[in-house]
């Protein structure tokens, strides 16, 4: 079987690897993965770093589409990964997460009557306004296999009446799990200067970073927060690019901001710090993996088990909220010996369940 694997976000980049892994170590060559990496991220830091940190293959195809809004990049993505479908003609098309990529490999995968499998399909925030909602409600439509990585997102997808559509709704727990697993021994301290106690933070999100406001209150949150902790800030290149444009003001003595780090260099950082706050969808649940706790800087999540068991809190973007969320997120402590992700088997869940079905 030829699958066709289209990736080109930092995201993306973590979750292929685990399923590549798994095609590779455990499938007599009976399945091929062809890699079409889109650009979508390009740089050293949001993408070489994880092929090298990873051992992902080298992409066989890239497209080096970037820096564009989003109807020209999607529609640029969808003429080009159209092209190369045509050409190595796949039995399958594996797309992931909720980026711009994953709908344009979605749309060109589907209008070519290839069949589509979605990983991270039936993640909902409700919230209409997020670029990555639209990408996951029209890419989990379209597909003939919906990897669910939790108990919630089967149950969104029922919801929207899933059960009576030609699919294939799978609980495959969450591939991030495998990955948190397999590199977590791997983990590499970063070659900045990390205090003893530390918060590790990212911000990238658009509803944050295209709202000066709304970054400017974050930035003021982290500024006042418990002089103790040092804030680690590895910053998204969008964010960065916002905060020098527009002279957003941050507190330097506490706050270190640097580049984006590697996978491994976050592992470390997620193993070692004492909080996380971030609007990240990932981060919060590697916070959980490692047993970290998190301060969630948007107005919802899609994980909203980890809210439910006292693992986060979604505090949003308004400076008071966030301080008063770092004083009562050490309130409790929740045993995180809980089953929410699944057991770390995603990859074969997912590999397994293309086979047999
Ligand atoms: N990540 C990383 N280095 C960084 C920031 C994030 O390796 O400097 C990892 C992070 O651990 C997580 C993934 O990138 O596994 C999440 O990506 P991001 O926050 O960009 O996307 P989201 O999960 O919000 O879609």
């Amino acid at each position: 079987m030829k699958i066709a694997t289209i990736i080109g976000a930092r995201p993306q980049f973590i979750k292929a690897a685990v399923v590549s892994r798994y095609i590779r170590e455990n499938n007599n060559n009976d399945i091929k993965e062809i890699i079409v990496h889109t650009g979508q991220h390009y740089d050293t830091n949001m993408s070489d770093i994880f092929f090298e940190q990873m051992d992902i293959p080298k992409p066989d195809y890239c497209l080096n589409i970037n820096e564009l809004t989003h109807g020209a990049m999607t529609g640029k993505m969808l003429e080009r990964i159209e092209e190369v479908l045509l050409k190595i003609k796949p039995d399958l098309v594996l797309v992931y997460g909720d980026t711009n990529t994953t709908l344009a490999g979605a749309l060109a995968a589907r209008k070519l009557h290839i069949k589509l499998a979605h990983v991270e399909a039936g993640l909902r925030s409700f919230n209409m306004k997020m670029p990555e909602e639209i990408n996951r409600i029209l890419t989990d439509r379209i597909s003939d296999y919906l990897f669910c990585p939790t108990n919630q997102a089967v149950k969104n997808l029922e919801n929207e009446g899933f059960k009576n559509f030609d699919t294939k709704i799978i609980k495959s727990g969450d591939v991030m799990l495998d990955a948190a697993i397999y590199y977590s021994e791997k983990a590499v301290k970063p070659d900045f200067e990390i205090k003893d106690k530390f918060i590790l933070c990212t911000i990238h999100r658009a509803e944050n970073t295209d709202d000066l406001k709304k970054l400017q209150s974050i930035f003021n949150a982290l500024s006042n927060i418990n002089k103790d902790y040092q804030i680690i800030l590895p910053l998204h290149p969008r964010t960065k690019n916002i905060i020098n444009k527009n002279n957003i003001n941050y507190n330097a003595d506490n706050i270190l901001i640097t580049e984006p780090v590697g996978y491994l260099e976050m592992i470390y950082l997620l193993k070692n710090c004492s909080l996380v706050m971030t609007d990240s969808g990932g981060l919060q649940k590697e916070a959980f993996f490692f047993k970290k706790q998190c301060l969630t800087m948007r107005d919802e999540t899609e994980w909203v088990e980890l809210v439910e068991n006292n693992f986060n809190i979604v505090v949003g973007s308004d400076e008071k909220n966030i301080l008063d969320g770092f004083d009562n997120i050490f309130k409790v402590r929740p045993n995180f010996d809980i089953d929410l992700y699944g057991k770390g088997d995603a990859g074969k869940n997912i590999i397994e369940g293309i086979k047999n079905n």
